[in-house]
């Protein structure tokens, strides 16, 4: 799940600050840092500089970046607070999940949910390798009504469906930064210029692709609850999220699902 930050109530604005901070901002600082540090270590003004230094950085580099990029993202996950706040569902709770996910056929790849205590926060996501989970906060799911609860539910088992890693191939824009410090290495104010640039590209990047990946789990979603049924449960929960009717997010979603501009309308405004 994707929120946007814009006009969501003061608890959940703070958390989901520090969430994206800790497992997108930071982690994305900490990669662009690393690989322009190791590059600057084996470029043309370090003593390790050699006609090897190029290719080595490359080929160590695809591997590395790509790998401690999972691995930063998932520390920042750890520290975000969201696994601690794990509690033991209630039977209510177990009741609701089991029939907002009756007949789902993705439910079985959803695996295990866990419910977490996170005050008034809106919150459903899904993650983690080899085994899946779900997690949802009890603020969601007490508060959802069923078509919400359904179409979450729906939802994560769309990217469950759709597996993998969630791709980390733009990590390899990290190798920019050996040919970067080779180029620039008479000018390191510049190098920290290009830094800066790369961290931000990356980012608008990430979220292009995270975007792309939304739709996708939305689609799947919409073609197994029904489009309509999907779009108004997940419009509830996205304005639960994000109070104005407005933002841009919430209408690229509707639209993804291939619903006209007249259906959108009706459903921001129901
Ligand atoms: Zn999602």
């Amino acid at each position: 799940m994707l929120a946007a930050g814009r006009a969501m109530s003061p608890d959940a604005r703070r958390f989901y600050r520090r969430y994206y901070l800790l497992t997108r901002f930071l982690p994305a600082y900490v990669l662009a840092l690393l690989s322009y540090i190791v590059a600057w270590l084996l470029g043309p003004r370090s003593p390790l500089f050699g006609p090897l230094s190029g290719s080595a950085f490359i080929g160590a580099g695809a591997f590395v970046f790509v790998g401690l990029s999972q691995l930063l993202a998932w520390l920042g996950f750890q520290i975000s607070g969201v696994p601690a706040a794990r509690v033991p569902p209630t039977e209510l709770d177990a009741a609701k999940v089991r029939d907002a996910s009756a007949g789902l056929p993705g439910a079985a790849v959803v695996g295990p949910v866990e419910v977490v205590e996170l005050g008034l926060v809106p919150y459903a996501a899904s993650g983690g390798t080899p085994v899946r989970q779900l997690w949802l906060s009890t603020h969601t799911l007490r508060t959802a009504p069923p078509q919400v609860l359904r179409a979450l539910l729906a939802h994560e088992a769309g990217h469950s469906a759709a597996g993998g890693l969630g791709c980390a191939w733009q990590d390899l824009m990290w190798l920019l930064a050996y040919p970067v410090v080779y180029v620039l290495s008479a000018v390191p104010l510049l190098i920290l210029v290009a830094l800066a640039l790369q961290v931000s590209l990356w980012l608008r990047l990430d979220y292009a692709l995270r975007l792309r990946r939304e739709a996708s789990a939305d689609r799947w979603a919409g073609a197994v609850i029904g489009r309509r049924i999907y779009a108004e449960g997940i419009e509830r929960y996205l304005r639960d999220l994000d109070v104005s009717a407005g933002a841009p997010l919430r209408r690229t979603r509707l639209a993804g699902l291939g619903l006209t501009p007249g259906e959108i309308d009706e459903i921001l405004d129901g």
